[in-house]
């Protein structure tokens, strides 16, 4: 018999949160991952916005996931003595004519907690040209993803929980009371691969739609802020003159090269709003896992039971893996139902064909 129950392929951020969640819940797991076979939460940005800019509405679910992640990840910082969440406002620079929708928005109920109108950007040093005006979303968060998963790494090593290696699809053998791999015995099985999925042969068939993304790090010697500004590309001050700015959506070149045509758009976007000195220190380019109907998936094939995934995290998995990582936990320990909304049952007929 095997010591562990639950085999999990992957460390980004969906396999890092299952593994926290399955150690709450006393369920004992190896973590199988390759670092670096895939990146995107290496390089996210760790931004948690609930509001969607471009429509300035509520994202699915989003209050409740936005909550729920807040909570998973303070209780981390507790347990791990590590500071990695940040309470951070969003200055969004106004186009034309965008003041009166967000007026308009932030009398409907829900919306007023988050939106603030009168910020003038007047402290703003040197000035930020926005000559429409800022709306304010306040009391966002962003995660240290890089401290995060180095924190969790630590852990699992610790713990006995991780293996750093590949895992080999056709060496993986489905048995009568679950799976063997490598001589040993799992009951459940989770791929939390991130874009590699498209590789898998049990999963394959789901309408992936992955998006290439680029991120540039600045040194900013002049900005002083302590907003992340924001005009269709957003700049999050990370403190000591340090900035993060991104990020691209590229849905044809899937290689995870950083580009220059993706840095020089970086660049541009950055410069019809801030002119100043900027040194960039680095370039980083990762691959969102996301789905054609961008909403998560996690749960068990339709056919094979006990295989499970957990993708499609898109470009907000900061705050969507906790509760979802939550629910799959439950889920493996029996005390949850399918989840019809992220079910990969929803696209079953894909997986049955
Ligand atoms: C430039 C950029 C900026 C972003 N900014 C933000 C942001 O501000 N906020 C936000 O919420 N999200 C952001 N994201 C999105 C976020 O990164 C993703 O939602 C999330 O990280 C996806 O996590 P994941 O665990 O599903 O996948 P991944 O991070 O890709 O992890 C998959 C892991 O599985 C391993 N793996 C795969 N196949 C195998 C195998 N066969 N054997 C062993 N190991 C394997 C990979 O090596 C990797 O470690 C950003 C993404 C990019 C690219």
């Amino acid at each position: 018999m095997s010591q562990y129950k639950v085999l999990i392929v992957g460390q980004g951020l969906a396999g890092s949160i299952l593994a926290i969640q399955l150690s709450r819940r006393k369920i004992p797991f190896l973590l199988l991952d390759k670092p670096g076979y895939t990146v995107s939460s290496g390089v996210a940005a760790g931004m948690m916005n609930p509001i969607v800019f471009r429509y300035l509405t509520l994202g699915w679910r989003s209050v409740n996931l936005f909550n729920q992640a807040i909570g998973f990840y303070r209780d981390f910082e507790a347990e791990s003595t590590r500071n990695l969440l940040h309470q951070v406002d969003v200055a969004r620079i106004l186009g034309e004519g965008e003041r009166i929708q967000w007026e308009k928005k932030s009398q409907l109920p829900g919306f007023g907690n988050w939106i603030d109108l009168n910020f003038s950007g007047k402290d703003l040093m040197p000035p930020v040209e926005a000559p429409h005006g800022f709306g304010l979303l306040r009391n966002l968060a962003w995660l240290d993803v890089e401290g995060f998963l180095h924190t969790v790494r630590e852990k699992l090593y610790h713990d006995n929980s991780l293996i750093e290696g590949f895992f080999s699809h056709d060496k993986l053998r489905c048995t009568v009371s679950g799976f063997e791999y490598e001589q040993q015995q799992f009951d459940q099985l989770v791929f939390c691969e991130g874009h590699r999925a498209i590789d898998n042969p049990w999963f394959k068939e789901l309408p992936f739609r992955p998006v290439k993304g680029e991120l540039l790090r600045l040194f900013i010697p002049k900005l002083r802020t302590g907003f992340v500004l924001s005009k269709d590309v957003f700049l999050l001050p990370i403190g000591d003159g340090m900035f993060k700015l991104g990020a691209t959506f590229d849905w044809n070149d899937l290689s995870n090269e950083p580009t220059m045509p993706g840095k020089r758009y970086l660049l541009d976007k950055l410069q019809t709003f801030y002119k100043g000195e900027v040194k960039v220190v680095d370039h980083q380019a990762g691959i969102r896992p996301a789905m054609a109907d961008r909403r998560p998936v996690a749960g068990e094939h339709p056919v094979i039971k006990g295989m499970y995934i957990f993708n499609g995290l898109g470009a907000k998995g900061v705050m969507l893996a906790p509760a979802i990582g939550s629910f799959l936990a439950d889920k493996l320990a029996g005390i949850s139902t399918e989840d019809d909304e992220i079910s990969p049952s929803r696209f079953d007929h894909d997986l049955r064909l």
